[in-house]
């Protein structure tokens, strides 16, 4: 059995002031420390807006704590005239381990596709950040049966020329549509199932070795009292949590799924 370190990764979104970002890193890791959390055997990753990456990577940094952070997006350009994006250079500067790539908000808000994912994905790699790309299928694909293919669609058109080395650097998470910030969590058998054909399809195009060492995530209304059911599944390797990651008690239950 391979061993992959599951992650737990919080999506802040668009949320906090600046002073309560802060303040939620530092609780986030006493609570974690006191209960003897041991951080190799779970990650625990944090995803503020950017304004707040330089304080929290002063407050990691100074006070060593043993989280991870990262950034909610990244600019698919390497740099120059254009006005309001953040370079994956920036990024791994201020520290961040991880970057969100082509989340569903991003895709629904911002016309993101496919493509745009697949260049965002190469910026971040080049920079040694490792992206957690999301995929996942609508209410109404859901209704048609057609979840599988629309979301293995999704993974091939964004992994579109990367290299077997490249895709074992990155994350993926299964994030369906109709789960994000509705309340409505996918039951642990279609995480699963997600899940096992995501490993299925990787396996395929890049070998057995990658699929293997691959992190899948699920993401979609995830609070204290189902993640533990949903991390029990053999695909499933960690959760992206949103809603759920802004108050340190329930996030540090999350992240604690096994106690
Ligand atoms: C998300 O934004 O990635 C997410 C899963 O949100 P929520 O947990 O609030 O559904």
């Amino acid at each position: 059995v391979y061993d992959r370190t599951p992650l737990i990764a919080g999506n802040w979104k668009m949320n906090l002031d600046h002073q309560q970002a802060v303040t939620l890193v530092q609780k986030l890791s006493w609570i974690l420390t006191d209960a003897d959390h041991d951080f190799e055997k779970v990650e625990v990753a944090v995803f503020p807006p950017f304004t707040d990456l330089r304080s929290v990577q002063t407050l990691v940094a100074g006070d060593r704590l043993p989280l991870m952070y990262g950034a909610q997006d990244v600019s698919a350009e390497e740099s120059g005239a254009f006005t309001g994006e953040i370079s994956a250079q920036f990024l791994s500067k201020l520290g961040c381990r991880y970057v969100l790539v082509g989340h569903s908000e991003r895709r629904t808000l911002h016309g993101e596709d496919d493509a745009m994912a697949n260049r965002k994905l190469t910026a971040a790699l080049r920079h040694g950040l490792a992206p957690i790309l999301c995929v996942g299928e609508g209410l109404d694909v859901r209704q048609a049966g057609r979840h599988v293919e629309h979301t293995l669609a999704q993974l091939r058109g964004a992994l579109e020329g990367l290299s077997t080395e490249q895709v074992t650097d990155m994350v993926v998470a299964y994030e369906p549509v109709w789960a994000i910030g509705t309340g409505e969590v996918a039951g642990p058998d279609d995480a699963q199932q997600m899940c096992a054909a995501l490993r299925a399809d990787v396996a395929s195009r890049y070998g057995e070795e990658a699929a293997a060492g691959l992190r899948l995530l699920y993401g979609g209304s995830v609070k204290s009292s189902n993640a533990a059911s949903i991390l029990r599944e053999k695909d499933v390797d960690g959760l992206l949590v949103g809603g759920a990651s802004l108050d340190e008690a329930e996030f540090a239950n999350i992240v604690r799924f096994e106690h």
